[in-house]
């Protein structure tokens, strides 16, 4: 078995790690970063960028730049309206009512375009290791449905890497936390609040078991709601300032966006913040800038409701988990926008004590994923993870009721089954409509599947024995059967409406990407081959300089050619990889050549 990787696949940014001597740590990106953005562009020339690269290029290429694809991903067309308005990229409808992007006159699925950010993850991961990754734990929202797990398993198959786990991310959070901390019997209570998605999770630990007690959240909550709050303050502003309105404008939308989110996060270490965008537009008149200053009150003051939306989902968890804020020995924050101080401060108050900062909130979860990644490839022996699903599972039965078969909380991996039978006399069919939630009606839950059961024999009503089975693997997604007790007869389902991509489906997108891979993999080695020949060619010129009397001019004329050969290749727009080496080898050669001859000529023996 290959090394396992952990990867916190997040709305705005990711994060890999790994451990390394059984501690996690977090592998750097290609660019030296930490942490990568979770931004794909797509660039005139047909070129795929991927994180850092992407993120810079977004404001000019808005409508080939898509970000935020966690809010789509695994979700249907109609449940997605908020967050598809507030997009500059386009979007379509998918297969089965889910959500596509469009980018260059093509189509990707979310799974796609996050294949693409993991795939970067797992090319960095393997440039840092030196070895080839194909295995990996990905973290999710605990608050992540059926589908939104299934999708981002595929989107990991797509990027060549077999899922061996999906963990919750505030899960991963507390296994990062508590790895040196084991034999403490703590309760912690784990408040994420990222770009996109909300979840807290409360937690028993002791004698290395991490038991998830409850969980709860907001999968439509995070950094980006903060931000888009902002944006629409300043197209206010700046329609009462100018009588222009930029909520039509891509460009100047994906201006003010960035713009926002520069500024929130200012404003989580300063009291006011300018914001200063010259050229947002022009009319008749000519040009327009927008120049305003929004101060931490005022910040605080549009994200008033949506922070106290954090209370509720906090207040649930400590309900479920059956304990009161006193009951909490710890509170960890994860997630970027749990470094925003009305929030810190609002879950102070309400919890009664300091959060703990012993965590990095930007990397925590991925340095959970990593232990959790140890711990399946056996480098880990004493730790247990026990998560819980965090929605009740069941079907519907006559009247529209909702029957719960697996209530919310439970701790996963489990099957339960419960006995049912037909309503209507000689009925031969009967419909098994799965769905999840809370509420008590069918109709006000989430529907994950519908199938029949046929072929019961005719018999009176309440008769027959129809038992469903569902079943739940340690990711979280679901498996159900019916069986009619009668014949034997069953019927099975695999819950994976991610917009369904049926398994030649992946492996087509995977094939895809693997193609990508390779060029990306060619693209860093141009990269590198370029940055060797820039050094060459320096230290030629410094050994020119320095030494030129003492060189034999043919040596010169022929270390020259060979430079001029490289400067010559590096200029191209796209020199191959092959070509620039050989040149490369030649200066080297010549210029050893060079060496060698400043020796001759100084060749006064040492006493
Ligand atoms: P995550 O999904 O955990 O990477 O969180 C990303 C979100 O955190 C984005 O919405 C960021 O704008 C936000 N964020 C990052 N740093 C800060 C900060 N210092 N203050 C406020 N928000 C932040």
């Amino acid at each position: 078995m290959g090394r396992v990787i952990g990867i916190d696949l997040g709305t705005t940014n990711s994060c890999v790690a790994v451990l390394e001597g059984g501690k996690p740590v977090v592998i750097p990106n290609s660019e030296g970063g930490r942490t990568t953005p979770s931004i794909v562009g797509f660039t005139k020339t047909t070129e795929r960028l991927v994180g850092q690269l992407a993120k810079r290029q977004a404001v000019t290429n808005a409508e080939n730049t898509i970000f935020s694809i966690k809010r789509l991903i695994g979700r249907t067309w109609s449940d997605t309206e908020a967050e598809r308005r507030r997009i500059p990229y386009k979007v379509l409808p998918g297969k089965d009512d889910t959500v596509n992007v469009e980018a260059r006159s093509k189509t990707y699925t979310p799974q796609e375009i996050s294949a693409m950010v993991l795939q970067k993850l797992k090319l960095d991961a393997e440039a840092y290791l030196g070895e080839q990754v194909t295995e990996a734990v990905i973290t999710v929202p605990a608050y992540f449905t059926n589908a939104q797990r299934q999708a981002t398993k595929d989107a990991g198959t797509i990027a060549g890497l077999e899922v061996l786990r999906i963990v919750n991310e505030p899960t991963a959070a507390a296994l990062a936390y508590g790895l040196d901390r084991q034999n403490k019997d703590h309760c912690i209570l784990v408040f994420d609040l990222g770009g996109g998605t909300f979840d807290v999770s409360v937690l028993q630990l002791g004698d290395g078991v991490f038991e998830v007690l409850a969980t709860a959240g907001n999968n439509h909550l995070g950094g980006d709601d903060f931000d888009d709050r902002i944006v629409r303050w300043l197209i206010e502003e700046f329609k009462n300032a100018s009588h222009i309105d930029l909520s039509g404008d891509r460009m100047a939308l994906q201006r003010l966006k960035e713009a926002a989110e520069k500024a929130k996060i200012e404003l989580s270490t300063t009291v006011s913040t300018s914001i200063n965008l010259p050229f947002i537009t022009a009319d008749n008149t000519g040009p327009k800038h927008l120049d305003t200053l929004l101060t931490r009150a005022k910040f605080e003051s549009l994200i008033a409701d949506l922070v106290e939306g954090t209370m509720t989902p906090t207040r649930r968890a400590l309900q479920d988990a059956e304990i009161t804020p006193q009951d909490v020995h710890k509170v960890i924050l994860v997630g970027g926008s749990s470094r925003i101080p009305v929030i810190q401060e609002t879950i102070r108050k309400f919890m009664g004590k300091e959060s703990d900062r012993s965590v990095n909130p930007d990397e925590s979860v991925a340095l959970g994923a990593a232990i959790q990644a140890g711990v399946l490839g056996g480098e880990i022996q004493d730790v247990l993870l026990l998560d819980v699903i965090p929605l009740s599972l069941g079907i519907e039965t006559v009247g529209g009721v909702f029957s719960k078969i697996i209530e919310h909380n439970t701790t996963i991996p489990t099957s339960k089954s419960q006995i049912f039978t037909t309503s209507a006399d000689g009925q031969t069919t009967v419909e098994v409509h799965v769905l999840q939630g809370e509420r008590s009606m069918a109709a006000d839950n989430k529907t994950l599947a519908r199938f029949n059961l046929a072929g019961l024999p005719p018999a009176p009503r309440g008769i027959p024995q129809v038992e469903v089975g569902f079943g739940i693997d340690a990711n979280g997604i679901l498996n159900v059967v019916a069986k009619d007790r009668g014949t034997n007869r069953e019927q099975k389902v695999s819950i994976t409406n991610s917009g369904k991509l049926t398994a030649a489906e992946v492996e087509r997108m995977r094939l895809e990407a693997q193609e990508y891979a390779e060029t990306d993999r060619t693209r860093r080695e141009l990269v590198e081959v370029r940055n060797q020949c820039e050094q060459l060619m320096y230290s030629c010129d410094r050994t020119l300089h320095a030494n030129r009397d003492l060189i034999r001019p043919d040596l010169i004329e022929r270390v020259e050619t060979a430079r001029a050969d490289v400067k010559l290749l590096l200029d191209e727009a796209d020199p191959s990889v092959e070509n620039l080496r050989q040149h490369m080898d030649q200066l080297q050669e010549d210029l050893l050549a060079v060496g060698a001859s400043i020796y001759e000529q100084t060749d006064i023996p040492l006493e």
